[in-house]
């Protein structure tokens, strides 16, 4: 920490060369808060990062930045796709982790008094819990559909209606999936899966917007104070897992054979340009496209059922998908260096894309707005939707922070339920899950303070705060 040095307000660079073998400088965003319970740990590991092959102009380390796999929750990566590796653990074992936000007509005080009610039905109704198995059981074959068409597969079995698509990043199926990439062992692993939340980071949440800060961009986005929204934080599930691990095992048989050397073996990476990059970028994007088809799932699953309980139409409820993203991921992205437009791996790990406006990557509903950034906080404080804007292609390959990020180990957390009590911790907050373990571990003091994190990315002109969103009712994974 001693080695970073302070650039500008929120900017702290590890210049290239600290450690040996470090190609680009690593930026850190942080605000004086968050530099002093920034872990050392997390610098190595951006700086182990910096030494890959092919790394291009820099690493960028986002506020909500915490100690991951090899690569740190909250980090950027872009490396070159002719002379540059790409790596798994930089992607992460959850690929296309997501965030999904729905909209509806409903409105919070007719929502509030009946919180809990519907929390126990969503509970009833939408699977959750670490290895939860749906309703949902597929065959291989209509799994490689899924890998393949991504959320349009589940809007096709009537998860869902077509104009969703048009709301999702990549409009929720990548090309480059090859289901052929795939092991076995994943394809049995996810065969039961879809349409389930997961284990307790993850979650299905009723929210009602409670502040707006951009009055006009709240409604383009046809949101306003009161309003009450669906936000939905899921992924690959085991399927997505099993990729990681059949490809952190190429990787690693991969290092000798293209004389890679790395300084941990958790950054275990292929050249991209190679048969086993090749097969991981299509195995990883089969996976991101189960996830996309796995929060169509979710959402609507969800916003079914709080149709049903309160007895109206799909029109009354107000169903409107807001946006859909991935936070685990590694796209072919273009993007410019030193004044010349390159194509990049960008490796994304806990971190949003943030595109701004006119980006053409970002859906033709948002273009003049900027992507939407969903920034999911903790299940207690709040929750916040920004807009992506221009000094993100500068100062971050396009990416913005990814939540608050946790404070406390899980351990720690259940530690200072035991203290405290969970019913003292949780005050009047309505959390539902099938086991009380992972609520324990979930508290908001696990987490960092997300407006803290927002206001970062805001200040620096990554991405614009919209609105704020206030959790209702949480139902955990
Ligand atoms: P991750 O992808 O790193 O597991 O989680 C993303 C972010 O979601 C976390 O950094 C945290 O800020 C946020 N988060 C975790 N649990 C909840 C929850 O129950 N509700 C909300 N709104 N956010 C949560
Ligand atoms: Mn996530
Ligand atoms: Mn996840």
């Amino acid at each position: 920490k001693e080695q970073l040095v302070q650039v500008q307000p929120f900017v702290y660079k590890l210049p290239e060369n600290t450690i040996q073998g470090q190609k680009v400088p690593v930026y850190f965003y942080l605000s004086d808060r968050l530099f002093e319970i920034l872990e050392e740990d997390a610098i190595r590991q951006a700086a182990n990062a910096a030494t890959l092959p092919g790394v291009k102009k820099a690493i960028y380390v986002m506020p909500d930045v915490h100690v991951g796999y090899g690569f740190p929750v909250g980090g950027v990566m872009a490396t070159d796709p002719e002379e540059g590796i790409i790596s798994p653990g930089s992607v992460g074992y959850d690929i296309n982790c997501g965030v999904r936000l729905i909209a509806t007509n409903l409105t919070a005080d007719m929502v509030y008094p009946v919180r809990r009610e519907l929390m126990n039905e969503i509970l009833k109704n939408v699977p959750a819990g670490v290895g939860s198995t749906g309703k949902i059981k597929l065959t291989k074959s209509q799994m490689e559909e899924v890998a393949v068409k991504g959320a349009r597969w589940a809007v096709e079995q009537g998860f869902g209606f077509l104009e969703d698509l048009e709301h999702i990043e990549s409009g929720g199926a990548l090309p480059n999936a090859d289901p052929s990439k795939v092991s076995k062992e994943a394809y049995e692993r996810g065969s039961d899966e879809l349409g389930t939340v997961g284990s307790g980071n993850h979650f299905v949440e009723v929210q009602v917007v409670d502040e707006i800060y951009d009055e006009d961009i709240a409604e383009r986005l046809g949101l306003k104070l009161g309003q009450v929204c669906i936000m939905v934080h899921s992924g690959s599930r085991g399927f997505g897992h099993q990729v990681c691990v059949d490809y952190l095992k190429v990787a690693k048989d991969a290092l000798k054979k293209y004389n890679i050397d790395i300084p941990d073996m958790q950054l275990a990476c292929m050249p991209f340009n190679s048969p086993e990059g090749q097969a991981y970028f299509s195995a990883m994007n089969s996976a991101a496209n189960y996830a996309f088809a796995n929060r169509q799932i979710l959402g609507f699953l969800t916003a079914d059922t709080i149709r049903r309980f309160f007895g109206l139409s799909w029109k009354d409820l107000g169903y409107r998908l807001i946006y859909d993203l991935a936070h685990n991921i590694a796209k072919l992205e273009k993007h410019k260096i030193d004044g010349k437009v390159l194509k990049l791996v960008v490796h994304r790990k806990g971190a949003t894309r943030a595109f701004p406006p006119f980006n053409p990557e970002v859906p033709p509903a948002y273009r003049e707005l900027g992507q939407p950034v969903l920034i999911p906080g903790d299940v207690g404080r709040y929750s916040f939707l920004l807009v992506g804007q221009d000094r993100s292609m500068e100062i971050s390959f396009g990416t913005a922070c990814h939540g608050a990020g946790r404070l406390m180990s899980r351990s720690k957390a259940k530690e200072f339920v035991r203290r405290e009590g969970l019913e003292k911790v949780l005050g009047d907050l309505v959390v539902v899950a099938r086991g009380k373990g992972t609520v324990a571990e979930e508290i908001p003091q696990a987490y960092k303070d997300v407006s803290e994190v927002v206001r970062v990315v805001d200040s620096l002109g990554i991405a614009k705060l919209v609105l704020r969103l206030k959790p209702l009712g949480t139902l955990k994974g």
